[in-house]
């Protein structure tokens, strides 16, 4: 018994952890992978680089960006 109840704990934190989505690309509930993205721009005022860095969320399932 007190093993099972050490095995449902954590489950539980895994879950609390990984955030689940229904994807539309594969139609598929995955768990979510985050992902840093640059992305680099050239201004058109200064002709200087900007990089904007942004976390994604990609499908654990097909790799697809939902978010
Ligand atoms: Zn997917």
């Amino acid at each position: 018994m007190a093993k099972k109840q050490t095995f449902a704990d954590k489950l539980t934190k895994i879950k609390e952890h990984a955030d689940v989505v229904k994807c539309s690309s594969c139609s598929q509930e995955s768990v979510v992978t985050y992902a840093k993205y640059v992305e680099s721009k050239v201004s058109e005022k200064t002709g200087a680089w900007k990089f904007l860095e942004r976390r994604v969320q990609l499908c654990g399932n097909c790799g697809t960006i939902v978010g």
